[in-house]
């Protein structure tokens, strides 16, 4: 009986030393970078394209082009101007071209003899002779035989050290020639890609990889081709999915009913010095409503910066105690943490509650007594940084999370905190807060496992912020202003520059920062504060600041989520015209908190491009968070409002929340077919997509 011939591996399971040529060295390196599988490699994008299948005349090149040339050497001599180079002059009849290299072997050197016909590609500058290549790509052709072009447009991948453009092309080239034999399954199923008109998985995968010379290569670059955006497609689906079958599952779930019990959460009101406003209480009863049922509440609070979110929170973590049960809050700074932990004691301790902080600079005897009482419920609101959750961290009984700036944090990290609260097959409620206003559709997309109350007001008495943007050359007359304003009892933030990516360089120019203004302005009692700093000091300096023993607090951008000292009043920001809206906004709401005039002084380095130019600008115009954000979603870049350092609201490979917005009601469709069909496809579907740590749903 002859033996049935296998079924083919998925390529999902092939490892991509599979793949001829890729041995274990390679594979790790690969590995580094989250190509593990064959799978993995076909969904490696490319991050833009080059136009190589056509030969262009030189005479037609513009600065700036990247193009194919052919042309016979002319001239080839090594210079020595400013640095040694070898400059080669080429022409093919329509004008000529110099190649300019800096670093060349003598074989080189002598294959580039006068009268050798080349063909190069690369980036054209304007040069001191007439338009020049640095470093093109190029090799030599044979007289009187014609060459062949590129086949397709050439695909630039992102890579890594140890693995060329020309390795990574040639890898989704032996990856491609797999996807023949039904090994990627399509798990969208026909009739919901049919509703969605969009093409089928293997010919969007083959495109993205080798566009036709025909395609178009601007759609292409901008990621908004119908292949490119089937895949993006496929990926916010299945986010959808996950979040969704999270909410399913949620709503499965029993919870502690915690409806009134005590008058804990009327005697904290009637001892606030304020009253709530209209949008804080409605957005109390909202929460007072979830966390009465057997259900876990799982709500997010959006406010803009100062729209006071944490007396919200800290009246939820009341109704808790009035249950004998614990509420944790989460924030995602140290700094934050201990601000939080501050304003809980003074609200909740005249009660007799007893708050404790615990974050990752509790250690030892201190941090194992704080371990113990949290784990026999005498922390009745425990207040830290993710420290609060990591491995030994046990509660007596969790009621309620809530996690603070939750655009700081994963999808995953809230889901950790579920299973912690998991007591006698109980989930705790959720109460997640953030001031990252985003656009109605995204959030339904972003937050779909989530109920959404937004607090639209801020308190009353504040005094808009007034906002200019000011050229670096007058720095000088900004340290006078501070030594004015200081002087007259206002107190000052400056925010140091995001010189580089280096954390170390950055602590370092806050601290020279510091230096050089107290030296400038002996009057003004100048502190510090970054996120290098131990807990203790940090905590020390924001404690001075805010009861008035410093004037002038500089800062780098740790202060940007959260911190609240009412007094202050100014604010400069260094290199403003680095930063993205959203941080900026961010940071211009630690001041404007009292009743006196703010000031945020931004100053950038000219000259100014046209879209920092166009930011600083929204800045001055609006101080309302949400006009803030829908002009960001005009001009940002990608990346920017949705930020890579805000994470939290999806890690995505191949989609971009903003640039593929339009996508989303499409997507929430497919989403409930998809969910009415088999759970095999949407497992799949997961696996494939959704990272190991957020793929929560038991499908
Ligand atoms: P955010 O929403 O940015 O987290 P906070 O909760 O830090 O804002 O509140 C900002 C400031 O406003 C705090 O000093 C807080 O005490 C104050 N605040 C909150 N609610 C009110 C209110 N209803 N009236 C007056 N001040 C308030
Ligand atoms: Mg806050």
């Amino acid at each position: 009986m002859p033996a049935a011939a296998a079924p083919p591996e998925p390529l999902e399971l092939r490892p991509v030393t599979s793949l001829r040529g890729v041995g274990p060295a390679l594979g790790a390196t690969l590995a580094r970078i989250g190509l593990r599988t064959v799978q993995d490699v076909l969904f490696h994008l490319p991050l833009r394209y080059e136009d190589r299948t056509r030969v262009v005349p030189i005479g037609s090149l513009r600065p700036g082009d990247r193009a194919v040339v052919e042309g016979e050497i002319q001239l080839a001599e090594v210079v020595f101007r400013r640095r040694r180079a070898l400059l080669c002059r080429i022409a093919d009849g329509s004008g000529s071209l110099t190649l300019r290299f800096f670093h060349f072997s003598a074989a080189q050197q002598e294959s580039l003899a006068r009268g050798t016909r080349l063909r190069c590609f690369g980036e054209v500058r304007s040069g001191p002779g007439g338009l020049e290549i640095v470093h093109p790509e190029y090799r030599t052709l044979a007289h009187g035989v014609g060459h062949p072009a590129s086949e397709t447009l050439t695909p630039v991948y992102p890579i890594t050290e140890g693995v060329q453009q020309g390795r990574m092309r040639m890898l989704t080239g032996l990856a491609l020639a797999q996807l023949t034999d039904g090994g990627l399954r399509d798990w969208i199923e026909p009739q919901v890609l049919a509703a969605a008109r969009m093409p089928k998985l293997e010919a969007a995968l083959r495109y993205v990889h080798r566009p036709p010379p025909s395609a178009e290569i601007e759609l292409l670059n901008a990621g908004r081709h119908p292949a490119q955006r089937r895949l993006a497609f496929e990926e916010l689906l299945a986010h959808q999915l996950s979040l969704r079958l999270l909410r399913q599952a949620a709503e499965r779930d029993p919870a502690r009913a915690l409806p009134r019990r005590t008058d804990l959460v009327e005697r904290c009101l009637a001892a606030l010095p304020f009253a709530l406003t209209g949008a804080q209480a409605r957005v109390w009863g909202e929460i007072e409503t979830d966390l009465a049922r057997e259900r876990p509440m799982m709500r997010l609070v959006q406010g803009d910066v100062g729209s006071g979110k944490t007396v919200v929170a800290a009246l939820a973590a009341l109704r808790a105690v009035e249950h004998g049960a614990q509420a944790a809050v989460m924030a995602p700074t140290e700094l934050l943490a201990e601000q939080h932990a501050r304003n809980f004691l003074g609200w909740l301790e005249p009660l007799g509650v007893r708050v404790g902080l615990l974050t990752g600079r509790h250690t030892g005897k201190a941090r194992a007594a704080l371990m113990q009482d949290l784990a026999s419920g005498a922390i009745q609101v425990a207040i830290g940084t993710h420290a609060l959750f990591q491995e030994g961290v046990a509660f007596d009984q969790l009621a309620l999370v809530i996690v603070d700036e939750q655009h700081r944090f994963g999808v995953h990290q809230r889901l950790q905190l579920r299973e912690k609260g998991l007591a006698d097959g109980r989930y705790p409620h959720q109460l997640v807060m953030t001031a990252t206003p985003i656009p109605r559709t995204l959030a339904m997309t972003a937050y779909a496992d989530l109920d959404v109350s937004i607090i639209d007001e801020l308190p009353p008495g504040r005094t808009p912020i007034r906002t200019v943007a000011m050229p670096g050359t007058r720095r000088d007359e900004v340290v006078q202003r501070i030594e004015a304003a200081c002087r007259s009892g206002r107190q000052a933030y400056w925010v140091c520059p995001l010189i580089d990516e280096s954390e170390d360089a950055r602590y370092q120019a806050a601290e020279e920062t510091a230096a050089a203004l107290a030296a400038a302005l002996p009057g003004v009692r100048v502190g510090l504060v970054h996120g290098r700093m131990p807990g203790r000091r940090k905590d020390a300096v924001m404690t001075a600041f805010k009861q008035g023993q410093l004037d002038l607090l500089v800062a780098t951008t740790v202060i940007e989520v959260g911190v609240d000292v009412p007094q202050a009043s100014l604010m400069v920001i260094e290199n403003a015209e680095r930063m993205g809206l959203a941080q900026l906004h961010q940071l211009r709401g630690r001041v404007g908190r009292g009743s006196v005039e703010s000031t945020c002084v931004l100053l950038y380095e000219a000259p100014l491009s046209p879209v920092a130019r166009e930011r600083l600008a929204v800045l001055r115009d609006t101080n309302d968070g949400f006009e803030v954000a829908r002009r960001d979603l005009d001009l940002r870049g990608p990346g920017e409002l949705l930020g890579t350092r805000q994470t939290g609201l999806m890690q995505l490979k191949v989609a971009d929340l903003v640039r593929d917005s339009d996508l989303l009601p499409e997507v929430q469709r497919a989403a409930a077919l998809m969910l009415a069909g088999p759970r095999a496809n949407i497992a799949a579907l997961l696996r494939r997509w959704v990272g190991e740590g957020e793929r929560f749903g038991k499908v």
